[in-house]
């Protein structure tokens, strides 16, 4: 699917007609903001009360989702929502949600954005387009008003979280889309491009027909005499880049497409106001790309809270790599900055395994002793395991082993989950899809509490760590 360009003229009053301009708008070209928030800016509080209270009414749903999500929410905030996401940086229990850089399914941005919120994230990172920041400023108020309608202490089991864009200074597969012409599929192939897709953003229709064959070479691999009825492909805003159905194809008919977020755009997106921290990817060997990014940005970067850097492991040049950013990012710093360690990129659904990439990689960071100053905060391979990874490596807490106590700086100031935060609330992201027209998770309780129960459960472990009186957890 192309990227097409397409200029809003009026407010869209609809979040489906958002949806489906979202979809298929390229991100820098629209400027959705204003409309999304004139159009849901009361409209999910409306539709939670009206359609809740309907069901309750007509008995296809009783009371014990919302009081079971009731007391679940006052459960987790006495952890959760206490401090503001700064101190979390500082006392080692920073959690972000990590949406993708290239991910733009505004819909489930925005259900994410209200589930992870009410679990208690900090942050919630995603890319740099108009209308997933909108997305995740509507999922943000969703939440909220949910606490609202639940009539539980609002100011206890509410914080809001920063929201965070990714941007990129050169190639990084964090910015990238999958593409293949379906035409060149092989009629028999058992399209495992399909199920290795994490994000099911291939999608095929077999009623298609092909009107024209084309007799030329696929743009990407060997394909050049099949003809299919395969209808379909990449779904763009859903593709994240991990690259996994491009080796499967046995064909070799994927490729994918990189792309370099537009500065101009983002120093617009900056300027909004909605926006409070930002994180650039960069790699070995992008110092030049990155200091020409950074003197772009600057002045824009100004009213910022948070400025996080995300590097793969570069190896041995990890520290002196770590220290020349931070030479060229000093002198116009004007808040904390944070280190992204992506220690095996996109792959934390994957399983157990995943996680050792990065907790090592932290393990490794964190023991130089000539690192330049700058939290710590994992990412890449991060899942379920990843905490008690951390625990094992000593690395959670700075526990001074000595006298048993907890120094006020931990060693690593938190996780950021991507691919697996995103994972264990699919489910209930698939049934919301196929049990209405609503696309408000809230709108149907006994899935929001289902959601929220996923999530609560990668976020809370690592909230209630709780210090006894001789730095026993309990
Ligand atoms: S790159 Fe990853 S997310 Fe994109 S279509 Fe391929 S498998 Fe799916
Ligand atoms: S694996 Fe390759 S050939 Fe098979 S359906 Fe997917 S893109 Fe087409």
């Amino acid at each position: 699917m192309a990227w097409q360009t397409c200029e809003l003229q009026k407010p869209v009053l609809s979040i489906q007609a958002l949806t489906s301009l979202g979809k298929f708008c390229k991100p820098e070209t629209v400027k959705l903001s204003t409309a999304f928030r004139l159009a849901t800016r009361n409209g999910s509080r409306r539709l939670l009360h009206s359609r809740v209270a309907q069901q309750i009414s007509d008995g296809s749903i009783d009371n014990t989702a919302l009081t079971t999500l009731a007391s679940l929410l006052q459960k987790l905030s006495v952890d959760a929502c206490h401090g503001s996401p700064e101190d979390s940086l500082r006392d080692g229990q920073w959690v972000k949600l990590i949406c993708g850089a290239s991910f733009e399914d505004v819909a489930e941005v925005r259900n994410l954005s209200l589930v992870y919120t009410l679990a208690g994230v900090d942050c919630i990172d995603c890319a740099a387009n108009p209308a997933i920041v909108a997305a995740v400023g509507e999922g943000i108020s969703a939440a909220k008003h949910v606490v609202d309608y639940l009539e539980i202490d609002f100011e206890q089991c509410f914080r809001k979280p920063w929201i965070m864009v990714s941007i990129n200074d050169d190639e990084d597969p964090h910015f990238r889309k999958a593409e293949f012409d379906a035409r060149f599929c092989p009629p028999n192939c058992s399209r495992p491009c399909e199920r290795v897709c994490p994000a099911s953003a291939i999608h095929f229709t077999a009623d298609g027909t092909v009107s024209a064959l084309p007799y030329k070479k696929s743009t990407y691999g060997d394909a050049n005499v099949y003809t299919s009825p395969l209808v379909g492909g990449v779904i763009t805003e859903r593709c994240y880049g991990c690259g996994r159905c491009i080796p499967v194809c046995p064909v070799r008919n994927i490729g994918a497409k990189n792309y370099v977020r537009s500065t101009e755009a983002i120093i617009e997106l900056l300027r909004g106001g909605e926006v409070q921290a930002i994180e650039i990817h960069t790699g070995a060997g992008h110092f030049e790309a990155f200091e020409s990014l950074w003197k772009r940005l600057e002045t824009a970067l100004q009213s910022l809270k948070l400025i996080a850097v995300s590097l793969p492991d570069l190896g041995d040049c990890m520290t002196s790599s770590l220290s020349s950013m931070y030479a060229i990012m000093q002198p116009s710093l004007r808040c904390p900055n944070l280190w992204q360690l992506d220690g095996r990129p996109m792959s934390g659904d994957i399983g157990k395994g995943a996680t050792m990439a990065a907790v090592s990689l932290a393990a490794r960071v964190a023991s130089s002793s000539n690192r330049p100053p700058g939290y710590l905060q994992l990412a890449g391979g991060t899942n379920f395991y990843t905490l008690a990874a951390l625990e094992r490596a000593g690395l959670f807490k700075s526990l001074d082993k000595r006298d048993e106590v907890y120094t006020t700086e931990a060693l690593v100031a938190g996780i950021a989950f991507g691919g697996y935060a995103r994972k264990i609330v699919h489910d209930c992201f698939s049934t919301l899809e196929k049990t209405g027209p609503a696309l408000q998770l809230e709108s149907y309780p006994s899935l929001l509490l289902e959601a929220v129960r996923q999530a609560a459960s990668l976020v809370g472990p690592i909230k209630s760590f709780k210090f006894g009186s001789r730095g026993q957890i309990r």
